[in-house]
């Protein structure tokens, strides 16, 4: 039975980690996905492995406890402890997605350095940048759009993150965060709706920077009269 789960939750990953790199969300060696099966988890190899995820099979998918140890595979991600801490913690949650993508990334430094004159450090930074993701959902109709998303900063693969992440989780009542500077964490009951949400982010990052860049060329063409 569990050998069962096991290869199910490989197959997943093997065909997300293909989806994410599809979708452009994903470089080949960035990123991570895993998928719950029972008391392990299968999650997409280290970088260092040098399996490429745009075309990754199940057999290279690696299954790990919830405490890390490798059961079976190649080297695991290194970023395993954001995905373990979500699944010991939340039972409903059997798919965690983590991209890299691209507009996430732009659009939050661009807005970061842009708030920089504003506050100082990245802390002051993250709720006001939180408010503008809120916004850019807003125009798209998405519902409560400040519930879309929270914004955290953190060393990549320290359980310190692993905890942040949680904890915006869970007081939030978010499924998707952004790892300041680095990517997406998107949750899911299953595998479709992880996917769809860091999709999702990922396009109302990009309407956000082009509707921010459209101000600015506005900006710059039509100065403000002088008084
Ligand atoms: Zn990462």
């Amino acid at each position: 039975m569990m050998r069962n789960y096991v290869s199910v939750a490989r197959e997943e990953v093997a065909a997300a980690a293909v989806a994410l790199y599809n979708r452009g969300l994903n470089s080949n060696t960035s990123g991570n996905v895993s998928a719950r099966a029972g008391e392990v988890f299968a999650i997409t190899p280290a970088g260092s492995t040098g399996i490429l995820k745009g075309n990754i099979r199940p057999e290279e998918v690696s299954v790990v406890t919830m405490d890390g140890v490798l059961i079976e595979g190649p080297k695991n991600s290194s970023e395993w402890r954001v995905h373990a801490t979500i699944y010991k913690n939340m039972p409903e949650i059997n798919a965690v997605a983590h991209p890299h993508p691209p507009y996430v990334r732009i659009y939050t430094g661009a807005v970061a350095e842009e708030l920089g004159n504003m506050y100082r450090g990245i802390e002051g930074i993250i709720p006001k940048m939180c408010i503008m993701f809120g916004e850019a959902g807003y125009y798209l109709g998405a519902d409560n759009p400040a519930r879309l998303t929270a914004i955290v900063a953190g060393k990549s693969g320290s359980q310190d993150l692993a905890n942040m992440v949680l904890a915006e989780i869970m007081s939030k009542g978010v499924s998707t965060v952004v790892m300041f500077g680095h990517g997406t964490i998107a949750i899911g009951e299953n595998m479709a709706e992880a996917l769809g949400r860091a999709e999702e982010l990922e396009v109302h990052a990009k309407i956000a920077f082009e509707m921010r860049q459209d101000r600015l060329l506005r900006k710059g063409r039509n100065p403000p009269a002088q008084a």
